[in-house]
């Protein structure tokens, strides 16, 4: 295995901020990039003449931005686009699409080392095509980007601006010399990676979500620096592709926000996959020598070095706020993002924001959810929708998954006596056993002396899946008690839902009730 090269990686090279340049997240020449830019960033596009005033100017043409627009031109509003870089923004891009990709990869890994105790024997010399397994990632993306197109959101009726987009007034955007008039605006513009003030890392160069998914060769060693839902998708699925993973994060655990018995289970298995950790750690240095890039570090009161070919920074996210000339539009922001009332509004009362730029729950289903909200708060008189109304799930692909909804898993930890918790592990439920998966569990939150559900958290290998289930019944309202009553497919791995619903009826059973019901039984013999 060769070292990945200079060009994917950012520091010395190549800019880390979102430039004009396309790079470094596509390939010249490459056939699936260039199919994937002759949609998101067509290379001969021509932008429209501006048409009045616009209802609705969209900046950032990602998830958040792509739905607002569609959304506002189907309901008939004139509306602008502005994306400075790829249409789709980071999911499409550099984000969910091209890791969940590479992640289907790995997890083919994940079943071969369960193959021997299914039953099934495979050859030990079972060998990675990287190139093949890139190529798949790029050409989905390619694919996927067809939705995503200057094209179709022409089509739709969306004026489509290419290139970076500035307030100029608090009415006024400006892009690619032109002045966009608007009545009111959505700024969508997503975050970037965090840069580290670690010492020589800028010199020594970098990989960051915006270059992995271009590797053309798996590094041999790979430094992971950050342990959250990004950093541990990718060190896992790199450590299943054969990568000697060290993975850093400040924390002492793993998936830091998460509910600490789930975190465990990540982290025991990246043990056993042989992912070394330092965690509870702090990088003093990096260098660059002969032997490859040298991570100087302290843990646990030692001081420690690794050497490595490549290193992947993914320790969190910046907010894409600099380059907006905020102040001229009277739109204010701090280092999480702009600064939004609970309808999404700034502190101008034509500007929203949504997704990654505004929110804490930086996420594409967020960026939609937000989106939407924009779409009603800004164009409909009426009741404004709230982002406090939200009931938010997400998940995170390692193998287990972990699932969760609604309240913060610290929350429910530190609420004691107001929250009662209820858990059904997977290796009670028949088709965790059947698959041989059974190190997760179910957990549901309720409000103390009612079935009224706060959150909950699955770790099961489709938990992202499973979570929905809960997520419709915080949704709509639906209690614990009534999950007990809903016919679940046997054997499924959801029927941990179900187990843990009859765990909370059986709690409602009280010792009077109990013994009023086995005297009627026995008067009924
Ligand atoms: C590796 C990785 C994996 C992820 N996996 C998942 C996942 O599995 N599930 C999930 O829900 N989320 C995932 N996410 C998060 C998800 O990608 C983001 O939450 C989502 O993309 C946010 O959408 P957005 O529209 O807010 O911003 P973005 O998608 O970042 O879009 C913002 C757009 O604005 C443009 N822009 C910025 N400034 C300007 C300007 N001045 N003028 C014009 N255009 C501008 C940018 O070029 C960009 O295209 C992942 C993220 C990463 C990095």
């Amino acid at each position: 295995m060769q070292k990945p090269t200079e060009a994917n990686f950012v520091g010395t090279t190549t800019s880390q901020t979102h430039s004009s340049s396309l790079s470094p997240c596509l390939t010249p020449g490459d056939k699936h990039d260039r199919r994937l830019l002759a949609n998101v960033h067509p290379p001969d596009w021509v932008n429209p003449i501006p048409d009045g005033r616009y209802n609705l100017v969209v900046i950032g043409g990602g998830s958040a931005g792509l739905v607002a627009a569609a959304g506002a031109a189907g309901l008939g509003a004139k509306v602008a686009l502005v994306e400075k870089h790829l249409l789709g923004g980071d999911c499409l891009n550099v984000g969910c699409v091209p890791s969940k990709s590479l992640i289907r990869s790995a997890r083919v890994f994940g079943d071969l080392a369960l193959a021997s105790d299914l039953g099934v024997m495979v050859p030990d010399a079972v060998t990675l095509d990287f190139g093949v397994v890139m190529e798949r990632v790029r050409g989905l993306r390619a694919e996927i980007s067809e939705h995503d197109s200057a094209q179709r959101f022409a089509d739709l009726g969306v004026d489509i601006f290419l290139g970076e987009g500035r307030f100029i007034g608090p009415e006024q955007i400006e892009v690619a010399g032109q002045v966009l008039d608007f009545k009111k605006a959505l700024i969508a513009t997503g975050s970037r990676p965090m840069r580290l003030p670690i010492q020589g890392l800028e010199q020594v160069g970098y990989l960051t979500n915006e270059s992995i998914f271009e590797l053309r060769e798996l590094p041999r060693r790979l430094a992971v620096i950050g342990a959250g839902p990004i950093g541990a998708e990718l060190a896992q699925a790199f450590r299943r592709f054969g990568s000697e993973l060290i993975l850093f994060d400040m924390m002492p655990r793993v998936l830091g926000r998460e509910d600490q018995q789930a975190a465990a289970i990540i982290q025991q298995t990246f043990r056993d996959e042989g992912i070394v950790m330092a965690l509870g750690s702090r990088i003093n240095q990096v260098l660059l020598t002969e032997r490859g890039r040298v991570i100087q570090y302290a843990v646990d009161g030692a001081r420690k070095e690794v050497v490595v070919d490549a290193i992947l920074v993914a320790a969190g996210r910046t907010p894409n706020v600099e380059s907006l000339n905020l102040e001229a539009a009277g739109v204010t922001y701090h280092d999480k993002g702009i600064i939004v009332d609970d309808g999404l509004c700034s502190a101008n009362p034509n500007i929203f924001a949504a997704g990654d730029v505004a929110l804490k729950h930086q996420f594409t289903h967020m960026a939609d959810a937000t989106a939407r909200i924009v779409l009603q708060n800004a164009l409909f008189p009426g009741p404004r929708k709230k982002l406090s109304d939200l009931v938010v799930p997400w998940s995170t692909y390692t193998d287990p998954e972990v699932a969760h909804v609604g309240i913060d898993p610290q929350e429910a930890e530190e609420a004691g006596p107001a929250v009662e918790t209820f858990v059904q592990a997977m290796a009670d439920v028949d088709r965790g056993r059947t698959d041989g998966e059974t190190g997760g569990f179910v957990k549901i939150h309720v409000r103390r002396g009612s079935d009224q559900i706060l959150g909950a958290t699955i770790v099961a290998r489709h938990a992202g899946e499973m979570i929905n289930e809960l997520t419709l019944a915080m949704a709509t309202g639906t209690g614990l008690k009534k999950l007990a009553g809903v016919i679940h497919p046997y054997p499924t791995q959801s029927e941990a839902i179900k187990k843990v619903a009859d765990q909370y009826n059986r709690t409602r059973l009280t010792p009077r009730v109990k013994s009023i019901f086995r005297h009627w039984l026995a008067w009924r013999r």
